[in-house]
């Protein structure tokens, strides 16, 4: 495909998302300005997200450290505020990587990674925005935190100079995201948090009416994965 048949396709899609963000920011009557779109750029090329930084996109999500280490460097020399969100789980030797590269990092779930995490803040002298991820439908096999190891986690952090800046979860597949995503929202609130990032492709309506302050959507924005 030719970059003006991309460059389209960006736009039109992105204006559709922020349609529904605005739209179901409406219904809650909240201000669409509170919600921040994330562009989750993971497996799509540079070419791909480019047309995505040209329509005015800043906030960029990248599943592994390493995949966004190989991309990101040239895209942000061409848009220096481009803002780049760690969104998967990451394992505690890449926690300088990570600290080097994100400005957010959504997945802290564990008090190996927050060691870690408070290790490379300390010694590069920066601090990405953490998010705390809650396993917030119990799930075996997802990443984050049981809900009851959530105010342990959060006073770790917070000791060791973690900046918390809200929870996020991933609500379980084939079942109605609601109630996980309020309780997302409830947890948030109950610890002083003032972000959540809660939100995918599937549910940013849903997940906008019960609060989400963040939301991450991928196919939506790039059309199916490759
Ligand atoms: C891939 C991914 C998303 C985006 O999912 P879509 O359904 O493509 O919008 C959001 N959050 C996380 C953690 C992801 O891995």
């Amino acid at each position: 495909m030719i970059q003006d048949d991309l460059s389209r396709d960006a736009e039109a899609r992105l204006a559709a998302v922020r349609d529904r963000i605005v739209r179901a920011a409406r219904v809650a009557k909240r201000d669409p300005a509170d919600v921040t779109l994330i562009a989750v750029s993971k497996t799509h090329a540079a070419a791909a997200i480019r047309p995505l930084l040209a329509a005015g996109m800043r906030d960029f999500g990248e599943n592994r450290v390493q995949e966004a280490q190989a991309k990101w460097p040239a895209l942000r020399e061409d848009y220096p505020d481009a803002r780049l969100h760690l969104i998967g789980q990451l394992q505690s030797n890449k926690a300088a990587d990570a600290v080097a590269l994100a400005d957010a990092i959504h997945s802290v779930d564990r008090p190996s990674l927050v060691e870690a995490l408070a290790r490379a803040i300390a010694v590069q002298g920066r601090a990405p925005d953490c998010f705390l991820q809650v396993n917030i439908g119990a799930e075996p096999q997802k990443g984050g935190c049981a809900i009851e190891a959530l105010p342990a986690l959060l006073r770790q952090a917070r000791d060791a100079g973690v900046s918390v800046v809200g929870l996020m979860c991933v609500p379980p597949a084939e079942i109605e995201p609601a109630p996980y995503l309020a309780l997302c929202a409830k947890l948030a609130r109950d610890h002083g948090l003032g972000e959540v990032s809660m939100g995918m492709s599937g549910d940013m309506e849903t997940a906008v009416t019960l609060g989400a302050t963040y939301i991450r959507v991928g196919s939506a924005l790039f059309g199916a994965r490759v």
